[in-house]
């Protein structure tokens, strides 16, 4: 039975291609240098997959900062406005389009989210009229470089419909096919000659159905890149979710392997082995890329002897679900976790060889190594803070009424005005500027070089300079400016039971950016109050409304490892039940209004429509959980920051928040027709500037956007603010933006006074 992964982290276990990548951009590594940095670490995962008794090692998994980018760059589809950098380096060019070019004023290409994961990726930017120049093709030198240390190289390409389904488009993009097409030829031609198998990668197939014109080239284009491909075998590589109707197509592409996420899309397994075509081999995708745990053997097991059952050993491979690059590196690497939970990991090296000892346990028989691997979750189910009676049974009690408010939102309306807001209440999302010093006070106590009197006194001055800074600055509804939290999930997992931190379980999220998400290990419960010690000084120090801060059960979720002996709904419901207790209590101790943001609502979302739709219903769901225990004075917030709303407004309104702040500014405004037209009945907060960009908006213009929002919105349910929290930004732009942001709000108020 064949043995591969899908791909390998390209981040090196100690983040060694972000180091030189940084250093790169700063000037301090030359080319060569960073080319060299970049063949060892490939190199060194090569040797991680060939020292694991994997047939394969994957090449073209390795970019410099993004695959996507890496095709479009290979392709030539450079965008006009690059074209002054023509004459400079490649990486120059490369980097330039990826992050854009400060010194001659040109805009990066834009960021997106790859599926449902956090990883961002570079979108193609596809003009119908443009001509392409194809440039260098490093997965080919890669794929040779490889075959001469002596590996057996799988090159691994993201396929020509995923390319285009994700480039934006002019309007014409699928003309390309074509181009696109020959383009795809040419490459496997050649990579033909260095290999015997080639991944090509349409993870859109699991996705929504392909649009029409894409659809029917389909098979009509495999059928040119199997040509090309000759002895080569192609494998067909989906994954991210069950084929669903798209599984005609993948069966019409002829390829000689298809590779399936059995991880996620395990429910239409008998489909696919019933109608597999007879060329056509299975590549089973066992190992999930996309966390941190060890396989369930047993279970695997079971799905390679039925596929085996029916195909014939020769006829089926095991693999990856996806490629690794979604999980950390090397769980060697981790010193602190509690035992008996790092016993229960796998990160992308111990998946590797997670992947060959499936095989070995199926062929030989290994019943030692089932054994052992067995034993590890029949342990971690005895455990008491795995399993905690008190916590399921508290989850097992939610009853509908505690997912809704006591009156609808009209009457809360009327119980609120005790707040004595102003027409067009002004706010922040909630964190200011994180400076270098509040940094370096956070991280000295973290390593215990200041007490812990020393570090409240530190939090309480900053929180004091910004409480006095919104006084001035004339806000109606104040926030504390988070100083003491580094990042708005790690901060509440901190305090929660059942999850732990690693040290070092980097994830790439885009470029040299990673992300180390919490571990949710057990059940979650609250120890202890969180954030009233902070929300009360805070409102201590004045006389308008504080905002009580916290993050909600969503995107605890989302942004974190969870568990996979619990279901994700079952999971978020016990975050919710955590967050409500801390709803209840901000509200005990006198706070007015509560925000609960769920900045990750939407990237949670399955990719195909039926399953987002169940998504949702639990998502918003747990949301009321956590909100809904309050008083009809108490008012609500929640904040989200991207704009594309239209599709799940209406399960932004069944999440009943008194008030919602979205961004919006980028898109100027234009998303609020939706809110418009669904006739959605609570407040708003458009984000009336970017926070993204260092720039300081005049009161012109800003007041300009509140004119447009107040087409939409009716004047009485409008609020200004910002587009998201301001800790990336510096003071002095932040405090002149909210000055001119509090300046746009007055003159509008005084607009609408003036028309009565
Ligand atoms: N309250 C958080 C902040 O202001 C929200 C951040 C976010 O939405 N990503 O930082
Ligand atoms: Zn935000």
């Amino acid at each position: 039975m064949l043995t591969h992964i899908l791909g390998f982290p390209s981040i090196g276990k100690n983040r060694e291609l972000k180091q030189a990548l940084e250093s790169f951009w700063k000037g301090e590594l030359s080319d060569e240098t960073l080319i060299s940095k970049s063949d060892d670490l490939k190199k060194r995962h090569w040797d991680i997959q060939k020292n694991a008794g994997l047939d394969y090692v994957v090449t073209g998994d390795f970019s410099l900062y993004d695959r996507m980018h890496d095709l479009t760059f290979a392709i030539g589809a450079i965008p006009l406005r690059f074209a002054p950098l023509a004459d400079g380096g490649i990486l120059e060019r490369y980097f330039a389009m990826a992050r854009g070019d400060a010194k001659r004023n040109v805009a990066a290409m834009e960021m997106t989210k790859w599926f449902d994961t956090n990883y961002h990726y570079i979108a193609p930017e596809i003009d119908g009229a443009a001509q392409w120049t194809p440039s260098k093709r490093p997965i080919v030198d890669d794929t040779r470089f490889a075959r001469s240390l002596g590996f057996n190289p799988k090159p691994a390409l993201i396929g020509p419909f995923t390319y285009l389904a994700l480039a934006k488009d002019g309007g014409d993009k699928y003309s390309k096919l074509d181009s696109l097409a020959e383009f795809y030829v040419d490459l496997i031609k050649e990579l033909s000659n260095i290999s015997d198998l080639i991944q090509i990668e349409e993870p859109i197939l699991c996705a929504e159905l392909l649009p029409n014109e894409a659809a029917e080239r389909f098979g009509e284009i495999y059928a040119a890149l199997n040509a090309a491909a000759d002895k080569t075998k192609l494998a067909l590589t989906t994954y991210f979710g069950s084929l669903g109707r798209n599984l005609d197509l993948a069966a019409q592409s002829n390829c000689a392997l298809l590779h399936i996420d059995l991880f996620r899309g395990e429910a239409q397994f008998d489909e696919i082995l019933a109608s597999l075509p007879n060329e056509t081999s299975l590549s089973l995708g066992l190992v999930n890329g996309r966390n941190i745990w060890k396989t369930d053997y047993a279970k695997a097991l079971k799905l390679i002897e039925k596929a085996v059952l029916k195909l014939g050993a020769n006829r089926v491979a095991l693999g990856s679900s996806c490629s690794l690059a979604h999980s950390p590196v090397d769980l060697n690497e981790e010193n602190a976790l509690p035992k008996s939970v790092k016993d229960r990991m796998a990160f992308a090296a111990q998946k590797c060889a997670e992947i060959a000892e499936l095989r070995d346990i199926f062929e030989r028989g290994d019943k030692a190594a089932l054994a052992a691997n067995q034993a590890v979750f029949e342990n971690a189910a005895k455990e008491a803070d795995i399993y905690n009676v008190s916590v399921r049974e508290r989850a097992a009690k939610v009853t509908p009424d505690m997912l809704e408010r006591k009156s609808p939102y009209a009457k809360r309306r009327e119980a609120q005005k005790t707040l004595n807001l102003p027409l067009l209440p002004t706010t922040t999302i909630g964190s200011f500027p994180q400076t270098a010093a509040i940094r370096k006070v956070r991280l000295t106590y973290k390593k215990g070089e200041i007490s812990e009197a020393e570090y409240v006194a530190a939090i309480k001055r900053e929180t004091k300079d910004c409480v006095d800074k919104q006084e001035r600055l004339g806000l109606d509804v104040f926030a504390h400016g988070e100083s003491e939290r580094n990042d708005m999930v790690e901060y509440f997992g901190q305090q929660l039971g059942g999850f732990c931190f690693t040290q070092n379980g980097w994830v790439q999220s885009y470029g040299s950016r990673c992300v180390k998400p919490p571990v949710i290990y057990g059940d979650v419960y609250r120890k202890a109050p969180m954030t009233i010690n902070w929300i009360t000084y805070a409102q201590s120090l004045t006389k308008k409304p504080m905002k009580g801060m916290l993050t909600g059960p969503i995107t605890i979720l989302c942004w974190s490892f969870v568990r996979e002996d619990l279901g994700r709904s079952e999971v978020c419901k016990q975050i919710a039940l955590a967050i409500r207790d801390e709803v209840l209590d901000l509200e005990k101790a006198g706070v007015k209004i509560i925000q609960i943001d769920e900045a990750a609502l939407r990237e949670g979302m399955p990719l195909k429509a039926i399953d987002a739709q169940i998504y949702l219903k639990w998502a918003t769901d747990s949301f009321r959980l956590a909100s809904s225990g309050v008083k009809n004075e108490t008012q609500i917030h929640t904040h989200m920051c991207y704009s594309e709303f239209n599709s799940i407004l209406e399960w932004i309104a069944k999440m009943d928040a008194d008030v919602v702040s979205i961004e919006s500014s980028r898109s100027k405004m234009s998303l609020l027709d939706a809110f418009e037209k669904r006739e959605y009945q609570n407040e708003v907060g458009p984000g009336v500037y970017d926070i993204h960009s260092p720039r300081v908006p005049s009161t012109g213009e800003i007041a300009e956007l509140i004119r447009k929002a107040l087409r939409y919105i009716p004047k009485d349910r409008l609020w200004i603010n910002p587009d998201c929290g301001l800790k990336t930004r510096g003071w002095d732009e932040a405090y002149q933006s909210l000055e001119n942001m509090v300046a746009a709000a007055k003159q509008t108020r005084e607009e609408l006074s003036a028309n009565r």
